[in-house]
């Protein structure tokens, strides 16, 4: 049962030690537990969902080429045998600095240190036609999401007479030329050359429209120019129609409406355009950047706060070297984490802290089979190489041997046969209200 917010949250014990709280079990949350485990502080780790989502491949949950276990890993399998870190399920939303407590849908927790590390969700630039009616992808459920709405499309689109009828059904439009659509635009394309004309020989996917839609003049602006020029040219090689230079105005669910250009029809906007950083009540207006990152100093220390740090996609750390901060991206979530796990060790033993020092690993993207493109600080490459070193380096970053494994062989199959096997359209139906009882349900955890 959901306990009242000021009630403390059940069943925590009162740490021997001093208490940090980490809201968020994303890349920065769940690195800094794990560098805590078994430290002399008490760990509280929250998180809305009960397991940590390889975000950098919800791209292929998307287009049914991974299943949702394989990127997403259960928070409590982690911590087993590790004393010293507590594990909830709870929507944090508030926090009340003098008390030094915040309080989630659960009841409210008191804390020695709290550290913010709640990511980012989706951007949709106040427009609320988009918001209403495309398809964002930042969660497991928002990629399961989009396979469903992939599938039925064209199991609707077999049973219409016209052509008209069929063409905005069938073509899919996505919104935002970073990685993430990039990867999308490629993946889909793939599907619509190799896998859906044998699933469905009476659609003609001549008619369907691949078409990637990006504001600035290039895509994949965190890339050198080679890099960018070699994914345009994949995208063109997969029949993806990529329209630089060109804004989304609005989407009713049947038209994308575009500044001075024609509109499209499409039943399926895909929005990949942007992202904000996630808050909650009780941070002051002047600890935000205007982009609602919350600032915080060399230390990841938030603005005016003594015990309250933030990291990864929710902060924006400014530095001689980063005037405009650090990318929203994976390395730099888990480099933070890492520095700030150090700290509290140095904490523990009265020796100074070290400012973070980020350290930039390279960028890499894919586009489709034995296309991809990787820069490093020294090299930049493409094509069946980069292809080779991307799955690589995601493979070793998936947690678990089993998702590994599990990982490994579905790209191995994919490779020979060209045949994902995850094209299940299922529908999760609402539990009767008399079975609700002992159910956690969205309202539970979910705003
Ligand atoms: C589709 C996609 C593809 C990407 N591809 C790449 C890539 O290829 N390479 C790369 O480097 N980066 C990529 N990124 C970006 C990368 O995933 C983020 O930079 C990284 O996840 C940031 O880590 P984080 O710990 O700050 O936040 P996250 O990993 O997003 O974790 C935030 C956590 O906070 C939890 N949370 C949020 N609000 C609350 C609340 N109120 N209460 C409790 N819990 C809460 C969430 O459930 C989540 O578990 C991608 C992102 C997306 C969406």
């Amino acid at each position: 049962m959901t306990q009242s917010v000021f009630s403390p949250i059940p069943n925590i014990p009162n740490p021997k030690h001093k208490r940090i709280v980490i809201v968020g079990a994303g890349f920065a949350g769940l690195k800094l537990a794990q560098d805590l485990a078994h430290s002399d502080f008490q760990i509280v780790i929250l998180d809305k969902n009960n397991y940590h989502m390889f975000q950098p491949l919800l791209y292929q949950v998307a287009t049914a080429a991974l299943s949702p276990s394989a990127v997403s890993f259960p928070l409590r399998r982690l911590f087993h045998k590790i004393d010293n870190v507590i594990f909830r399920m709870a929507v944090v939303k508030e926090i009340d600095k003098k008390q030094n407590q915040i309080h989630t849908n659960l009841g409210s927790i008191s804390y020695d240190y709290l550290v913010l590390s709640q990511g980012a969700n989706t951007n949709y630039f106040g427009n609320q036609n988009i918001q209403k009616f495309c398809a964002p992808m930042k969660s497991t459920s928002e990629a399961l999401y989009i396979r469903n709405k992939i599938i039925s499309n064209y199991e609707r689109a077999v049973n219409l007479e016209s052509e008209k009828e069929r063409k905005p059904i069938m073509n899919v439009v996505v919104v935002g030329g970073g990685a993430t659509g990039v990867e999308l635009a490629g993946s889909i394309a793939e599907l619509r050359n190799k896998v859906l004309p044998r699933d469905y020989p009476q659609l003609s996917f001549k008619n369907m429209r691949v078409i990637l839609i990006e504001a600035g003049n290039s895509l994949l602006s965190g890339l050198k120019p080679k890099s960018r020029d070699k994914a345009l040219h994949y995208l063109k090689k997969l029949g993806v129609e990529v329209m630089l230079n060109t804004m989304v105005e609005d989407y009713d669910g049947f038209t994308v409406k575009l500044k001075d250009k024609e509109p499209i029809e499409t039943l399926t906007l895909l929005w990949a355009a942007g992202i904000k950083a996630n808050s909650l009540e009780g941070i002051e207006a002047d600890q935000r950047a205007p982009n609602g990152r919350l600032l915080v100093d060399e230390f990841n220390r938030l603005q005016k706060e003594k015990n309250i740090f933030v990291l990864g996609d929710q902060c924006l750390q400014v530095g001689e070297k980063s005037p405009h901060g650090h990318p929203q991206v994976a390395q730099v979530a888990i480099q933070q984490a890492g520095n700030l796990a150090k700290n509290f060790k140095l904490e523990l033993k009265n020796k100074a802290w070290k400012p973070f020092q980020y350290k930039d690993l390279g960028s890499m993207a894919t586009v489709g089979k034995s296309m991809a493109v990787v820069d490093l600080p020294f090299i930049s490459f493409h094509g069946f190489f980069a292809w080779f070193v991307w799955l690589f380096v995601h493979l070793m970053a998936i947690l678990g041997v089993k998702n590994k494994l599990m990982v490994f062989l579905t790209w191995s199959w994919k490779y020979l046969s060209f045949d994902p096997s995850l094209r299940l359209l299922i529908r999760p139906r609402y539990v009767k209200d008399f079975k609700r009882q002992w159910m956690l349900e969205e309202k539970d955890y979910e705003d």
